[in-house]
């Protein structure tokens, strides 16, 4: 797809903020261009950061191992991070790192058009209600719950590394993964507004 090579061509060469000067390499989405569900992490691990791929340390793993039990592949989704350059190590996303990838990530959902996005953990989760223009909570609030927004279905997860901190929660994980692929099938075969009228999904939209 011609626009996302320029898209991610824009991302590698990007000085926007200032984690240009902790990356060694920015990380540009990947996946299938045209997935039904798109993923959102917080921002690029180590070993993404070495390597420009998003999600391939442990916590991809995980969340790869986690998919593939409900049949999703990674070559059937599409994941990305909420920013696209590693920040300091032991820190987070602020808020301005979001706004400044803000515009990545807005391309990235218009260009996929996804019917359902999973932002997984709170900096995932406040760059996707800053892009989409919707009010949320902290993930621990918002965990599990479907959300319509703006034609597409999004269902808020815990961040893959907070599982492997806190594996009391890989059960609740599993099932959020469990609800986006049967989400994804209904989606498929139904439609937008048959899954919000037969789920009952509350909009979020004005
Ligand atoms: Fe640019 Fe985003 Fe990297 Fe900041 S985090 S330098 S806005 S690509």
């Amino acid at each position: 797809m011609a626009g996302f090579e320029d898209l991610c061509s824009e991302i590698i060469n990007c000085k926007a903020c200032d984690l240009f000067y902790s990356r060694n390499r920015s990380v540009c989405g990947r996946g299938n261009l045209h997935a039904t569900i798109m993923i959102i992490g917080e921002a690029p691990g180590a070993k993404e950061d070495i390597e420009g791929v998003p999600f391939i340390g442990r916590s991809g793993k995980m969340l790869d191992k986690t998919l593939s039990s409900y049949g999703l592949y990674r070559e059937d989704i599409y994941i990305t991070n909420s920013v696209k350059c590693r920040p300091p190590i032991g820190k987070t996303p602020k808020s301005e790192h979001i706004s400044a990838c803000g515009p990545f990530l807005y391309r990235e959902i218009n260009m996929i058009n996804p019917g359902i996005i999973v932002p997984m953990g709170n900096s995932a989760l406040s760059a996707l209600s800053v892009t989409l223009g919707f009010k949320t909570g902290k993930v621990t609030e918002m965990n599990g719950r479907v959300i319509a927004c703006k034609g597409r279905l999004i269902i808020p997860q815990f961040h893959p590394a907070a599982i492997l901190r806190n594996p009391k929660r890989m059960e609740v994980f599993r099932e959020n993964f469990q609800t986006v692929a049967r989400l994804s099938i209904e989606l498929t075969a139904h439609g937008y507004e048959d899954v919000l009228a037969r789920y009952r999904v509350s909009s979020v939209d004005a």
